[in-house]
This record gives C-alpha cells, sequence and structure tokens, in this order.
C-alpha cells in the first residue's frame, strides 16, 4: 500500500499543500527528508520521528 504525507499536517503554520507519496515508509520518508529542505529545515533523526507519526495510507 502506498503511504502519502502531507506537508500541510506535519507543519500546519507552512501552508503548503504539498503531498509526498511513496511505495512505502522508507521511500516517503526519503521524499520527505527533501522536501524539508525546500522548507529550509534540517531533515535530521528528530524531524524525521516527528514527520514519521504523519504517515498515512494511501
Ligand atoms: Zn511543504
Amino acid at each position: 500500500m502506498a503511504k502519502v504525507i502531507r506537508c500541510q499536517k506535519v507543519n500546519p503554520s507552512s501552508d503548503c499543500q504539498h503531498v509526498i507519496r511513496g511505495a512505502n515508509e522508507d521511500e516517503v520518508l526519503q521524499k520527505a527528508a527533501v522536501h524539508a529542505k525546500e522548507h529550509g529545515m534540517e531533515p535530521n533523526a528528530q524531524l524525521l520521528a516527528q514527520v514519521k507519526a504523519f504517515i498515512e495510507d494511501e
């Protein structure tokens, strides 16, 4: 089952409509790390642990 992360749910104040999709948890987290950099955030272990809680099944 594909996994998605909605940027707005992770960071409601960003008002970002970006939806990250991946074939599995690892892929979607990897893409989230790339997207975090676009927001000027450092995708360290702590941030990714928080993001992981927002992974949804598509
Ligand atoms: Zn975003």
